[in-house]
Formats: C-alpha cells, sequence, structure tokens
C-alpha cells in the first residue's frame, strides 16, 4: 500500500518537474506572435470543442457510423471552419477585452487565455486549429483529454471558468472547487450582441453565493425565508461555485478604471436574482461588499421571470443553478449555461424530484 503511494507521489513529482521543464523551454524561445499568458497571472477560461464550435452533424456522424467514419469525415473537410458553438460569442469577446487590455498594458500578463479541452482524436485537431484561425482567435492551449477527466489539467492550468456540454464533468469540476458550468445548444432566437464589452450575468443564490438561504426558502417556505435573511442581514453568505470568476472578472475592470477607463469598460457584471430588494436583497450586497466585489447592475425580481430582463441585458452568458431559469432564458435567446450546484438540483420548478436519503440509523 505504503510503496504504491510512494510511486504516486513520485510520479507527480515528475510529471511537476517535466511541466516545469516544458515552461522553461517555451519561455527560452522568441517569437512575434503574442505569447499566452502564464496561468498564474491570466483569467483562464478552458471551453469544450463541442461548446466552442457546433459539432452536432459531426455528432450524429460519431453515434451513427462510429469513430473511424467520424474521423475520416473531420479529415476531409479539415478545410471547410466548423460552425459557431454556443460559447463562441463569449470567447470571441474575451478576445475584444483582450486587445483593449493588450493596447492599455503591452507588457501585461493580465489576460483572459483560453484553453481547448477537447477528447477529439488528435487527427480532428488540424480542423480545430483551422477553424480558430478562420475566426481570428487566439486559442495556443489545447487539452487533448482522451476522454479522460478533465479536472488534472483544468488545475494545472489554474483555471477560472469550465465550460462543457458535458454536465458530469462540469459536475465534478464544481466538487473540486473549479467555477463551471454546462451549455446547451443555443435557442433559435438570437439576440444581438455587443461587440465591445463583455456582458456577464449571474444568478445570486447557489451560484455566486452557496446555496444555505435557498435551502430555508425551499424547506421552510417564503415567509421564513425573508425572515432568516433579515436576521443574518450583516453576517456574509459563504460563496458559491461561481463567485471566483466574478473576482477574476473584478481584477481585470480595475485595470480599466486603473487608466480611467470606468465608464468605457469592456467587461460589465449583472446580477439577476429572484431576490426581491426590499426584503432580502440587503444581504446580498451586504455579502459582495465583505468581499470587496462591486457588482455594475443588481436586479431584484421578486419572484418574476428572468427572461425579458435578460433580453434587454443581452449577455454573453448568464448563469444559474436551475433549470427552469436557463430554460426560460433561452426560450427568449439569451446565452444560458447551467452551474449544477446546491439544493436546486432536487427540485423542477418548485417540487421534490428527488427524495433526500433516509437516515436508516435508529
Ligand atoms: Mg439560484
Amino acid at each position: 500500500m505504503s510503496e504504491l503511494k510512494q510511486t504516486t507521489l513520485a510520479t507527480d513529482a515528475g510529471a511537476e518537474k517535466d511541466w516545469a521543464a516544458a515552461i522553461a523551454f517555451y519561455d527560452n524561445l522568441k517569437t512575434k506572435i503574442p505569447r499566452p499568458p502564464k496561468p498564474q497571472y491570466a483569467v483562464t477560461i478552458a471551453v469544450s470543442s463541442r461548446t466552442l464550435f457546433n459539432m452536432d452533424a459531426e455528432g450524429k456522424i460519431y453515434e451513427e457510423e462510429g469513430v473511424e467514419q467520424y474521423v475520416a469525415y473531420q479529415e476531409q473537410h479539415e478545410t471547410e471552419p466548423l460552425k459557431q458553438g454556443v460559447a463562441f460569442p463569449l470567447v470571441k469577446a474575451l478576445m475584444t477585452v483582450n486587445a483593449r487590455l493588450r493596447h492599455l498594458y503591452p507588457d501585461s500578463e493580465e489576460l483572459f487565455d483560453i484553453v481547448l479541452m477537447t477528447n477529439n482524436h488528435a487527427q480532428v485537431g488540424v480542423r480545430l486549429i483551422n477553424s480558430i484561425n478562420h475566426y481570428g482567435l487566439t486559442i495556443e492551449r489545447f487539452c487533448m483529454t482522451g476522454g479522460k477527466s478533465p479536472i488534472g489539467y483544468l488545475k494545472a492550468y489554474m483555471t477560472n471558468l469550465y465550460l462543457s456540454k458535458d454536465g458530469k464533468k462540469v459536475t465534478e469540476a464544481i466538487e473540486e472547487g473549479i467555477a463551471a458550468a454546462t451549455m446547451f445548444t443555443a435557442g433559435n432566437v438570437e439576440n444581438q450582441l455587443s461587440d465591445t464589452q463583455l456582458r456577464v450575468a449571474f444568478d445570486g443564490d447557489a451560484v455566486l453565493f452557496s446555496d444555505e438561504s435557498e435551502i430555508i426558502a425551499k424547506s421552510k417556505g417564503l415567509d421564513s425565508f425573508f425572515e432568516h435573511e433579515k436576521l443574518f442581514e450583516n453576517k456574509p453568505l459563504a460563496q458559491g461555485p461561481l463567485k471566483c470568476f466574478l473576482e477574476a472578472l473584478g481584477k481585470l475592470q480595475r485595470k480599466f478604471y486603473a487608466k480611467n477607463e470606468r465608464m468605457t469598460c469592456p467587461i460589465r457584471t449583472y446580477l439577476v436574482t429572484a431576490r426581491s430588494a426590499a426584503s432580502s436583497g440587503a444581504r446580498v450586497l451586504k455579502t459582495l461588499r465583505s468581499w470587496g466585489l462591486e457588482i455594475d447592475e443588481a436586479l431584484f425580481l421578486a419572484g418574476a421571470p428572468k427572461g425579458p430582463l435578460l433580453q434587454k441585458i443581452r449577455p454573453h452568458i448568464f448563469f444559474d443553478d436551475q433549470m427552469f431559469h436557463i430554460e426560460g432564458a433561452k426560450e427568449l435567446g439569451t446565452i444560458a449555461a447551467h452551474v449544477p450546484y446546491g439544493i436546486g438540483q432536487k427540485y423542477d420548478k418548485g417540487k421534490l424530484i428527488e427524495q433526500p436519503a433516509k437516515d436508516t440509523k435508529h
């Protein structure tokens, strides 16, 4: 047993040494192409190839005709760019922010860095690279996971946000403390998105914050929830799975403020919560303040549907933990991503769908 553990440790140390050597080698190369920033400075967004590009047609070939036909098809079509996927507008907006940051801070590595996560066959990589170049995206890091869990890679790249179509991998990432969300094929209606400003909208409970208050609302009803929130107004909520991503956005926003560009900042953040302002809003605002985080606009809907408001905001991505909010947003053309975290996963439109495990002890 202990021998096995030692071997694993030795392998880990070896892998770390390899990683350090690779970085050192890369750092010594001279090139005119802008280099990807170092993970410790960058805000790293890991996107799966199926969220960046729409590969539905190709996926069908894989499912119906098998892997050999799929790879052959991708090779035959490798000069044909893949269609844009659901995360594409977000990635494009990240590039816009990077261009502004590079202009203001030519030597800084505090930029967005995109890592493309794919379990595709290496041969399919050529089509991915061609597509990335076709759309003028700067994505230098590819991570071919070969179907294995991406968690190790996400940690090695110090990922600030992971987006995938695979809910299982996303759940695993959240359990490991990595901000992550599941994306779905975009709805039919496409809102016109800003091409000068990245807009990110967050739900509050069980997204930026933990689900501690949501548990009260779900188990004891709204009145108990309001009382609870009043009572604990000055006690900050615990952090939720996406808090660190808001923090990372704030770090980049402050770089614009430092150059007197608050009004023209190309990053804008929104809190879109079903909470009502008067009865339960103060606690979330005070929590954000206690974290030293700002949100540009806080919208308290008091239970009203989120879709129509999001239609006005037109975010590049909206994060929510409850599927019915995601569906409502998608129906009105908003790109929405699901954060599979917290008590809300056990409910559908307010109804319990999964009984909590019964205590068998007496
Ligand atoms: Mg929520």
